[in-house]
């Protein structure tokens, strides 16, 4: 059955809108005490004092109940109107509904929709955050996700004169993102480890910890030793969202994973002193080692490596996509695999605000990786999809999304931020992006 059949025949006979995310899949971030069913609707508060008797509230909370009701009734929930505006472009369009309730059992799906939607639901998909523990300040990153963001903030200040930061992302500490210091109980994560004893070990198929770092939190090694104190009680597959930076103790986590089967997702978009510059915190030739470490043990099934595609990255980005090509000769095709991801806010910060000519050339190295690989045994099909959406994107695209700002303001706050960035951060962005410093200066 493919996509359009599964829509026609398994999810429309249910109702116009059901999607089995909104029972079994799930985004929750423990620090801030928040939820969401996938990366669509915007989070929610999980309420602080149902999970105290029901655990499982962190993730079957009064806002995703009724939102499961108006599913079985078929109308639209309104936090799930990134799918509702690609279906109403035509009959045939797949939104994400489809691809994210077709990976459950037809039996799963069945209950979901006859249960009542009061019921309690045991989550087969999670992505946890602990909280935002981070060693790293990446550039396109923020304090909402990076405790090393925070301090920059706290002993610097907001960033200062940026136009198109509506949000504030660089102008505070973002408390809100992490209700309880370092210490405190934090009841989120209690519930989660709650819930995880008694029921989630048993249903959850595939659990992907991020972060922050995850591998700078406690919590992470304290549910990586559940897993190595009760080998065979949990199936569970794991991934793990991993900077893989010089402080990441790469020998503690092959050690806590034997016998079981995990992905390491990481990011990387270039090489050197330009991913240096761009991943704030960042030693590259730790990066590689850490990465060929796993990669020589037999305890990882994969790394895959997550490219944020901004301005800064697309001079030394072919370099990189040579070296992971390198890594998949020796260690095989399915070892190592990356995926391009366009960076859209900041918006300030996308490949869109660089000058025509030099999108064109990068977009035609782009290209000339494509054309000498396009057959290559060792490229996954929807690497080279990747690849060719990114040439056209930096050959189409003018403007990084709807609601961006005009290209000066973006250009303003371009030159604003990383003269800041370079004050603090102690980084001198002429001097590793000499390619881009002629037009840096007109800015
Ligand atoms: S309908 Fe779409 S936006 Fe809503 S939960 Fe499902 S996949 Fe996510």
């Amino acid at each position: 059955m493919n996509d359009l059949e599964f829509k026609h025949k398994v999810l429309d006979p249910k109702s116009a809108s059901f999607c089995a995310a909104k029972w079994y899949n799930a985004t929750i971030w423990l620090g801030s005490g928040q939820t969401t069913s996938c990366h669509h609707p915007p989070a929610h508060a999980i309420d602080a004092e149902e999970i105290k008797t029901r655990p499982s509230a962190i993730h079957n909370t009064v806002e995703k109940k009724i939102d499961r009701l108006n599913m079985q009734l078929g109308n639209r929930p309104r936090g799930c109107e990134y799918c509702w505006k690609i279906e109403d472009m035509g009959r045939d369009s797949i939104s994400d509904r489809v691809y994210k309730s077709r990976i459950y059992p037809l039996e799963a799906l069945n209950e979901a929709y006859q249960q009542p939607h009061q019921a309690d639901v045991n989550l087969r998909t999670l992505e946890i955050a602990f909280d935002r523990t981070c060693q790293f300040a990446c550039s396109y990153c923020n304090p909402a996700f990076s405790s090393t963001w925070v301090r920059d903030i706290q002993r610097n200040g907001p960033y200062e004169s940026l136009v198109s930061d509506g949000r504030g992302h660089f102008t505070h500490a973002h408390d809100r993102s992490q209700l309880y210091r370092f210490g405190e109980t934090n009841p989120y994560v209690e519930a989660f480890f709650a819930w995880w004893e008694t029921d989630l070990h048993r249903t959850l198929q595939e659990l992907r910890i991020t972060g922050g770092e995850p591998l700078m939190s406690g919590e992470t090694w304290k549910l990586l030793d559940w897993f190595k104190n009760n080998r065979g009680k949990s199936s569970t597959r794991l991934a793990i969202n991993s900077n893989l930076g010089a402080e990441v103790d790469v020998d503690r986590l092959l050690d806590s994973i034997e016998g079981l089967e995990v992905d390491i997702y990481t990011s990387q978009e270039s090489v050197y002193d330009q991913a240096e510059y761009i991943r704030d915190g960042l030693d590259y030739t730790a990066w590689m080692a850490n990465v060929q470490k796993l990669l020589d043990s037999n305890r990882i099934r994969a790394v895959h490596c997550m490219a944020t595609i901004s301005a800064l990255c697309l001079d030394s980005l072919p370099s990189l996509l040579y070296q992971l090509l390198e890594f998949k000769q020796q260690y095989g095709r399915d070892r190592v695999s990356f995926t391009l991801n366009i960076l859209r806010f900041p918006s300030f910060q996308s490949a869109l605000v660089l000058p025509d000519e030099l999108r064109a050339r990068y977009k035609d190295r782009l290209q000339d990786f494509w054309n000498r690989n396009q057959l290559n045994p060792y490229m996954h099909e929807h690497e080279l999809n990747h690849l060719q959406r990114l040439i056209d994107y930096l050959d189409i695209v003018k403007t990084p999304h709807s609601e961006a700002f005009e290209m000066p303001k973006l250009h303003n706050d371009f030159k604003q931020f990383f003269a800041q960035y370079d004050q603090r951060r102690g980084k001198d962005f002429a001097k590793i992006f000499p390619q881009l410093q002629n037009w840096y200066q007109t800015l």
